[in-house]
């Protein structure tokens, strides 16, 4: 069985170290489910001193990462130098850093392959765009940017692999996917990892939902009966556990629900 998974991204937040520390204080304070793993991202520079405040039964993640281990590239965090400071976790391709920052999803494999050499595991975001959906192509464009990630992974590197599905259109929106929605997708990439990978690792390998996740919708989206049956039919377990298996938290991660959010299983 797959551990539910709930990550929080906060992106270029919070605005000031006070602000940073009263989040971990309620993340400290907080009774969290023993059964989900959890992990924040914060900025890069506030990586190291949370490692130290924060309680250790929640990890730490990097929003991104360079592809090489060291040299002259301004600006940039090496995946080793994540490494040696105690980061287990980077967030690679996330759709704003392939949007307003022209990562390509040749880069995505690329930092991913080197996250993996260094010893780093992986959220791997992926998703379509609102005219990518409109047009039918959202399991194309899926299947498109992981297809460049798997051609440089081999069956073990899986195990340090999350896979994030986030519509581009419901990021930072309050537009989120519907459940129905959410588990199509999921059940499809899980189905496309079968024949792309094995279906070991289809089995094993986590897909977790993000785009507008709040408190109030957390639990429909992560319901572990699902009531369609077509979609349980297509996943080739009927009846059993769907394939949402967790959250990648935005905006709700900067703010006390985010606690709801891990305890949604719970
Ligand atoms: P929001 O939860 O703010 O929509 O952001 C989702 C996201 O991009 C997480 O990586």
């Amino acid at each position: 069985t797959r551990q539910f998974f709930v990550g929080g991204n906060f992106k270029m937040n919070p605005a000031s170290r006070d602000a940073k520390r009263a989040l971990i204080k309620t993340l400290n304070d907080a009774s969290l489910d023993p059964n989900t793993e959890v992990i924040i991202a914060p900025p890069a520079l506030y990586l190291i001193p949370i490692l130290d405040l924060l309680r250790k039964d929640v990890k730490v993640a990097a929003q991104n990462c360079h592809s090489k281990t060291s040299g002259a590239f301004t600006g940039e965090t090496s995946p080793t130098q994540l490494v040696d400071a105690g980061v287990p976790y980077v967030i690679l391709g996330h759709s704003e850093r392939r949007t307003l920052f022209g990562e390509t999803s040749a880069i995505v494999a690329e930092k991913t392959r080197a996250a993996l050499d260094a010893g780093l595991r992986v959220i791997l975001c992926v998703g379509e765009t609102l005219a990518e959906r409109e047009v039918g192509r959202t399991q194309q464009v899926v299947e498109e940017q992981l297809q460049v990630v798997v051609a440089r992974l081999s069956p073990e590197d899986w195990s340090r692999i999350v896979i994030a599905y986030e519509p581009v259109w419901a990021i930072g929106t309050g537009k989120v996917a519907t459940a129905a929605q959410a588990q199509e997708v999921h059940a499809n990439t899980r189905k496309y990892l079968v024949s792309a990978v094995s279906s070991a690792v289809a089995e094993s390998t986590r897909i977790i939902y993000g785009g507008s996740v709040t408190a109030a919708n957390c639990k429909e989206l992560s319901a572990s009966t699902f009531d369609s049956k077509g979609f349980q039919e297509l996943n080739g377990h009927v009846g059993t556990q769907a394939d949402v298996d967790g959250f990648l938290v935005g905006g709700a991660s900067l703010k006390p629900e985010f606690v709801n959010i891990v305890n949604s299983k719970a």
